[in-house]
């Protein structure tokens, strides 16, 4: 089964990704998280690719296209959730190419909609685990007072150099702009559910649940 996790930068999608690959096997592909290993590993690309990232505009299809692309050939039986791919129309038709190519289909777009201030509160609060990624928020999950993950007990905590406010509202223009015409692109394909994004953790796990086992 393969899934995209449709949203606003801060809609809650890697969070449910990771809830899904612990449930289920399924295998997370981020664009977002590939690049973040490209830029801290040094390689070319990865340079490439760090300042435009840092300002919160869209890295080229070329590049997000050709990760995913390595990913896809090389198969998974338990099934892809995309995380932040595609973001545009020419991402989605080449996604739709390469599953066709393999072999492979595209099961539900699960589009995970919440208000553009609740991103902003969520984005600003937002830190991760840095040795196994789980999210904290300063408001609704704040790191524990001992300053130990509640998963894997890791001490040190990271904020995304994105995850400002100006960098943030160039995301969201490039969200609007670019990426929401998906919206449209998978209701008119027949692919789409839209979920309430903004419902607490574990009610958006089950919608996201409900869409999988329908
Ligand atoms: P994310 O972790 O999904 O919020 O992505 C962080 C940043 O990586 C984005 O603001 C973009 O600069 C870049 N990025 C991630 N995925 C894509 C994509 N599918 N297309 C273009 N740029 C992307």
């Amino acid at each position: 089964m393969n899934i995209i996790l449709l949203g606003p930068p801060g809609a809650g999608k890697g969070t449910q990704a990771r809830h899904l690959v612990e449930s289920r096997g399924m295998v997370q592909l981020s664009t977002g998280d590939m690049l973040r290993e490209a830029k801290d590993s040094g390689s070319e690309m990865g340079q490439r690719v760090a300042e435009v990232m840092a300002k919160g505009q869209l890295v080229t299809d070329e590049i997000v296209i050709g990760l995913i692309r390595e990913k896809i050939e090389a198969g998974d039986g338990a099934g892809f959730i995309f995380d932040g791919f595609p973001r545009t129309l020419a991402q989605a038709d080449a996604l739709g190419e390469l599953l066709e190519a393999t072999g492979q289909g595209l099961d539900a777009v699960i589009e995970m909609a919440v208000d553009d201030e609740a991103l902003v509160r969520r984005i600003t609060a937002r830190s991760t685990c840095g040795s196994c990624g789980e999210v904290y928020n300063d408001i609704t999950k704040p790191i524990p007072a001992d300053g130990k993950c509640v998963k894997c007990g890791g001490t040190e905590f990271k904020r995304r150099p994105d995850d400002n406010e100006e960098s943030l509202r160039t995301r969201l223009m490039e969200y609007y702009k670019k990426t929401s015409p998906l919206i449209g692109y998978y209701y008119a394909k027949g692919d789409l559910t839209k979920i309430d994004g903004l419902a607490e953790i574990d009610a958006v796990r089950d919608s996201i649940n409900e869409v999988l086992d329908a």
